[in-house]
């Protein structure tokens, strides 16, 4: 994941640098709209990476649309100027909290497996296929959950139409936005996959060289296909022309003769992609500290295990504790979590998930039970059964996290009305397949690889092998708190695995460590996942506190780049919103209000 995220502007500002070039002599490239990460007021918020992005959503707030409204049209947007992380080709994960009747209720739109797959899909030759051969293929492409959760959201709660709400974003594709360092290096990075597509590399590569930050870039193919979802509705993907394209696409890989890339084809088929669909779900709910966090169920692992770990700690005052100590109960928290996650939970269509029993403060207290101050647990620690919580029954036979892809997006929305929209989504790995559909201008999801390939722990049922319609399980955990039954705040971020622990590092550093909310956003981070080591960034690495923390046992290794980018939204006592994005991390994200207000 590269350091720099920042965004771009629209090609006014293009414009207006070219007339400056004009005027001035020397070429002076344009330069991205300023971001702010932090935003207050009134008339509804919106917190993205992405600063066009923000200011869709924000205009849609003012014009009169919803919040639902607002996500769908920053979701489309982001499509546009983060497509290496999100889009039509992917899905995700959208929470929503109805201020009408203080219900929160989920959309699951993950992406499936074809009906032919099963549990050898990633096994080749008795072997399963290194992970970057399955990244890079037709193999791992799911049928996209992403236009589907876009039209039952506003079907289902939005005020305005799909056509409506994708306008903006068509407008985007085709007017173009000035490239920023960030989008810059995200191609670089995939430089050698993307060139082996001629579809990828004409649009991403043009003149055999990512676009240089301050020029405009334009992607007529995907506003055309925006104006054919606006045209047709979802149909024309799901059992249109579109989907024909996808399945195509899927099971011939349209790579370069010349390359040597072994890319492998997948069996996706029009059918699969007809058969989609989004399901709304029960969310998840934990109580903790009086409040009620909701968040995603099955087949995410996000609202799961994060309800699990804040059950964990409802066992130790981290209001009064040392820093340290708080840090300690938050690594081992999580480290006995995942050992729980990896264990039970997979595609709830075909895992009977105790979910009920993992969010239980009986078994909670079991685990907790497990968990010492002073001295760190040995990773990888075994699951226990929440179907019968024995207290620190320390168990056998630990599972391991298996690896997921970092690159993907969330948003935050909230409106006038205070209705919350928290929204997480992917096309997995940055720059998903590699593969952009011919004539579309959207990549491909490798969403698949977030299976298992083998079994993690040999012996051991293992709850997320591919099948036939399965969605793989995920670790985005979009999340709504409320307290006494009004929004408090919503956050979520990127980040693979560490989403799971980024979202409880937030949570608790704003409930019970007295954070504001871009402060807790702001945290250097840490990720421990049952593993010897947990994943830090080089900040973190920094605190005093670590000197303790390894004295306790606890093991660090520097993660490979930052850890996360979340977005928030709070409402504050006053009646303000607060809308908070990542201020370093990503290059920094965009908040917004409607009616800003800072006193
Ligand atoms: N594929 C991951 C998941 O579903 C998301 C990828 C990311 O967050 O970067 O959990």
């Amino acid at each position: 994941m590269p350091a720099l995220r920042s965004r771009r502007t629209l090609v006014i500002a293009a414009t207006a640098a070219l007339l400056t070039t004009v005027a001035t002599g020397p070429a002076t490239a344009a330069t991205p709209t300023p971001k702010t990460p932090v935003a207050t007021g009134f008339g509804g918020a919106v917190a993205s990476i992405d600063a066009d992005a923000t200011a869709i959503g924000t205009q849609v707030l003012r014009e009169g649309g919803n919040a639902v409204d607002a996500a769908v049209a920053v979701a489309a947007a982001l499509g546009v100027t983060d497509p290496f992380s999100a889009g039509v080709g992917g899905g995700g994960f959208f929470v929503y909290y109805d201020a009408k009747t203080g219900r929160v209720h989920t959309l699951d739109g993950r992406e499936t497996a074809p009906k032919s797959a099963d549990a050898n899909l990633f096994v080749e030759n008795g072997q399963p296929l290194p992970f970057n051969d399955a990244v890079t293929s037709g193999l791992s492409v799911g049928v996209p959950g992403t236009p589907a959760t876009w039209s039952e959201a506003l079907r289902k709660w939005g005020t305005r139409s799909l056509a409506k709400s994708l306008k903006p974003a068509e407008n985007l594709a085709r007017k173009g936005f000035v490239v920023d360092p960030t989008f810059q290096t995200q191609i670089a990075n995939n430089a050698a996959r993307f060139a082996a597509f001629p579809s990828t590399r004409s649009l991403y590569l043009p003149n055999g060289a990512p676009p240089a930050p301050g020029t405009v870039f334009r992607n007529p193919d995907l506003a055309a296909t925006y104006a054919q979802l606006e045209r047709g509705g979802v149909d024309a993907l799901y059992k249109g022309p579109i989907g024909a394209d996808i399945a195509k696409t899927v099971q011939n890989p349209p790579k370069d003769p010349a390359s040597t890339l072994n890319v492998r084809p997948g069996k996706l088929t029009a059918r699969d992609i007809a058969g989609y669909r989004a399901i709304e779900r029960t969310p998840t709910h934990a109580e903790y500290r009086g409040l009620d966090v909701y968040g995603m169920p099955a087949p995410s692992s996000g609202g799961l295990t994060v309800g699990e770990a804040l059950n964990i700690l409802e066992n130790y005052d981290l209001k009064h504790a040392s820093k340290a100590d708080y840090l300690q109960y938050f690594l081992e928290s999580t480290r006995f979590a995942f050992a729980d996650r990896n264990r039970w939970i997979g595609d709830p269509a075909v895992i009977d998930v105790p979910a009920k029993e993992l969010l239980s403060q009986r078994f909670a207290d079991t685990r907790a039970c497990l968990i010492s101050k002073d001295k760190a647990a040995t990773s990888p620690v075994a699951p226990a059964d929440p179907r019968h919580p024995t207290p620190c029954a320390a168990g056998t036979t630990g599972a391991p996290t298996p690896y997921e892809g970092e690159n993907t997006t969330h948003l935050t929305v909230a409106d006038k009305w205070g209705n919350v929209v928290a929204y997480t989504l992917t096309i997995e790995q940055e720059g998903g397949s590699g593969i952009v559909v011919p004539g579309r201008g959207f990549l491909l999801n490798n969403e698949l690889t977030d299976f298992s390939f083998t079994p993690v722990t040999p012996g051991v049922p293992d709850p997320n092998l591919p099948g036939p319609g399965k969605r793989p399980r995920s670790s985005m955990a979009p999340t709504i708190v409320l307290k006494d039954g009004r929004p408090f705040f919503a956050t979520g971020s990127p980040g693979g695995a560490s989403i799971i622990t980024t979202v409880l590092q937030v949570l608790t550093g704003r409930i019970d460590r007295g954070l504001s909310l871009e402060d807790a956003i702001a945290a250097p981070r840490a990720s421990q996942r049952n593993s010897a080591q947990a994943q830090v960034e080089q900040e973190f690495l920094n605190l005093p506190e670590t000197a303790v923390l390894k004295a306790r046992g606890q093991g660090f290794s520097t993660a490979p780049a930052e850890i996360g980018a979340a977005t928030g939204v709070e409402r504050l006592r006053d009646g303000r919103w607060l809308a908070a994005a990542e201020p370093v991390r990503r290059g920094i994200g965009s908040a917004q209000v409607v009616w800003p207000a800072r006193w």
